[in-house]
């Protein structure tokens, strides 16, 4: 490969054994499976502990570590728990699954579509078992929606909104993984006062949101790891089809005060619940640990704004811009791969397809992305490597 693409004869490789002697001795590398439940702080704190020899520090990383995994497996409670009066639901921003497949060692270094944006929701505590009565999977492509927190409010949104709730629930929990950074959640808040007011049925008097702290999202249950492998055992849900696409992002500013103003530290809060208020709207409190409930409840709408009486937002049409030089790429791999008349095969047919809706919708050379889940990008390499 390095030959092939190397003009100056004087350059190129002649013997195999001189990179190989450098690859194998000069380096460092080591391949192996990630493991799912690898977490920075842990590893961070498992470290200090290991190397302290001074007592007194020793101790207090031991104590930072005990406090840490109190922290997450208050969090794993919170989503096991199972009570009569309370329905939980869980979000998940899977991998996205790239265009075109192919085993080349040139996949990695090139740009690739992510064809599907893959979000999860599940229904029931993480007990349950998974089946498409409770796995919803919310998929689109890369050029036709963003995968911002619009897309993702509007499909719990929509999740929310076709719920068959059984007369004892009060109580909705939503647990959310650690995608997409603490300000995006603003938008996903903002919706579910929305719902809470105006959509949901009067028994439902309370909605709680719920993330978990850095470094622990849904991986290490494995239940939930391993809906990736269950695809086939959810129903799914298409925007433009099944599903309208809201600009949530523009209600959360319309309506509601910035974060900034809220009565309680809106970044350091890992519990959001919303409660519905004698004067028909919602009042919303945060709190920084999973079991203490020591904030009030106050409005966090704009002066004088009645959330019962806000409208829906406007729909985002389908179509986004991608880069040309990154479609080139994508046509380049696929020429590598199945070789020059890839375009007449019938096992590309549907890649054609999709790059001719790519190229005919957008031709923009310089796009802010403005994406969700970009932690979950660097696991799909993992798991490549
Ligand atoms: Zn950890």
């Amino acid at each position: 490969m390095y030959n092939n693409e190397q003009p100056d004869e004087l350059l190129k490789l002649k013997k195999k054994t001189f990179f190989q002697k450098i690859f194998t001795t000069e380096y460092n590398i080591g391949f192996g499976t990630p493991t799912t439940d690898a977490c920075s702080k842990c590893i961070e704190l498992k470290g200090k502990v290991k190397n302290k020899t001074n007592a007194q520090t020793k101790n207090k990383f031991m104590t930072d570590m005990a406090f840490h995994k109190m922290r997450y497996k208050a969090f794993f409670r919170k989503l096991q728990e199972k009570r009569e009066d309370l329905l939980t639901l869980s979000f998940y921003c899977q991998k996205n699954l790239v265009l075109p497949k192919v085993q080349d060692q040139t996949a990695y270094y090139s740009r690739q579509i992510y064809i599907y944006n893959n979000f999860s929701i599940v229904k029931g505590s993480s007990k349950d078992g998974l089946s498409p009565e409770n796995v919803f999977c919310y998929t689109w492509m890369e050029h036709e929606h963003k995968k911002g927190a619009n897309e993702i409010a509007s499909a719990v949104f929509h999740q929310l909104s076709i719920l068959e709730l059984l007369a004892s629930v009060s109580t909705i929990r939503l647990c959310a993984d650690g995608c997409g950074g603490q300000n995006r959640n603003s938008i996903i808040i903002g919706m579910l006062h929305y719902f809470l007011a105006k959509v949901a049925p009067p028994n439902i008097k309370e909605i709680q949101v719920i993330f978990p702290i850095t470094g622990h999202s849904f991986l290490p249950d494995r239940v939930f790891a391993s809906i990736e492998k269950k695809l086939q055992h959810s129903t799914i849900f298409r925007p433009g089809t099944d599903l309208n696409i809201y600009d949530w992002k523009t209600f959360a500013e319309t309506y509601f005060k910035k974060t900034g103003s809220w009565h309680f530290k809106f970044n350091e809060a890992k519990r959001f619940i919303l409660t519905k208020s004698a004067q028909q709207n919602v009042l919303l409190r945060g709190e920084t640990s999973y079991n203490s409930d020591i904030s009030t409840g106050k409005l966090i709408v704009k002066k004088g704004i009645k959330i019962k009486s806000a409208t829906l937002p406007g729909q985002i049409p389908m179509g986004v811009a991608l880069k040309a030089v990154k479609i080139q790429d994508v046509k380049n791999l696929l020429k590598k791969h199945f070789g020059e008349t890839w375009t007449t095969m019938e096992e590309c047919s549907f890649y054609q397809n999709v790059l001719e809706t790519m190229t005919a919708i957008h031709e923009a050379e310089d796009l802010e992305q403005d994406e969700f889940c970009e932690g979950h990008e660097n696991e799909q390499l993992a798991d490549r490597v």
